[in-house]
């Protein structure tokens, strides 16, 4: 069994597992996967409700990391 690698964002201080996401602002920082696409959606216009909304979505369907 391989332990999941549990990160600390940064960006929103919580912890993660699984795969990061590369910070658009530096380019250097590693993000969590929630931060990422929080970042993608404001780089192309999308309003702090609309991305709260999608992430909700997008957590909805995650499967549970228990
Ligand atoms: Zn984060």
């Amino acid at each position: 069994m391989k332990e999941p690698i549990k990160t600390i964002c940064p960006k929103c201080n919580k912890e993660y597992v699984g795969c990061p996401s590369l910070s658009r602002v530096d380019n250097e920082t590693l993000i969590c996967p929630d931060c990422g696409t929080r970042e993608a959606l404001e780089s192309i216009g999308v309003s702090t409700d609309e991305i709260e909304k999608i992430i909700g979505i997008i957590d909805e369907n995650r499967p549970k990391n228990t």
